[in-house]
């Protein structure tokens, strides 16, 4: 880490679909898991609606989008893959699905969690997806306070999985208000290859270079000629 002395070794990230983390973080992710960390993807939809394509449905892609995460996830060098399995778009911050990630949060125990942010960002033109929104926000009640609180969905307990404090959450897609900084130079082409790896979801021509262009704009901010941004929010 750039700025701490802190040990840190094991990440979560917690997106909506499969391909959000890749598109989202996938350096960031490179990196620590080149460093030795212990990473973590979970993922809350099915991913069962991404598809204009008139022969396909949900129940095939949803196997393609696993298939292809893991993919990803072999290429990144990921500890493990949950799939929540909650149907694309419709996903809302429940209190079930609070308590399916605060599940995985208690399992794996992750330093540092990055997830989606649980707003909408007007400066741009772009509106973004509802489930991302829910996703984040999700993600972020169960850090805190239910990950953390023992009284709260007590049969997390009766399943073995004690209270974790997780110490930090890196908040993705904020824009303007990222405050921390990952220089992900190095791990460009394992980023960039983890992405391709989502064939169904991937412009295989150009998306390579999106993703490129996003990390130099974010690295102009730093002095980084490739950056990934995040809203760094530390827990007691
Ligand atoms: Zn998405």
């Amino acid at each position: 880490m750039a700025d701490s002395e802190e040990p840190f070794r094991r990440g979560m990230v917690i997106m909506a679909h499969p391909d959000d983390a890749e598109w989202s973080c996938s350096g960031t992710v490179a990196k620590w898991c080149a460093e030795g960390w212990e990473v973590v993807y979970i993922l809350c939809t099915d991913g069962s609606k991404g598809s204009s394509d008139p022969e396909m449905t949900s129940e095939k892609l949803v196997k393609i989008r696993e298939q292809e995460q893991r993919n990803a996830g072999k290429i990144l060098g990921l500890k493990d893959i949950v799939f929540l399995g909650y149907p694309d778009a419709y996903l809302e911050p429940t209190l079930e699905l609070r308590k399916d990630i605060a599940r995985e949060i208690r399992r794996y125990k992750p330093d540092v969690v990055i997830c989606g942010t649980a707003s909408r960002q007007l400066h741009s033109n772009y509106l973004g997806h509802p489930d991302h929104f829910a996703s984040g926000e999700a993600a972020m009640a169960a850090v805190f306070p239910t990950a953390r609180d023992r009284l709260t969905f007590p049969e997390l307990l009766d399943e073995g999985l004690d209270p974790h404090n997780v110490r930090e959450v890196w908040v993705a897609g904020g824009g303007d208000g990222s405050d921390q900084f990952v220089d992900v130079a190095e791990y460009m082409d394992t980023a960039v290859k983890a992405l391709k790896a989502h064939v169904s979801q991937v412009d295989q021509e150009n998306a390579g270079e999106w993703f490129r262009q996003g990390r130099i704009r974010t690295g102009e901010k730093v002095g980084m000629a490739y950056a990934e941004g995040f809203k760094r929010i530390r827990l007691g």
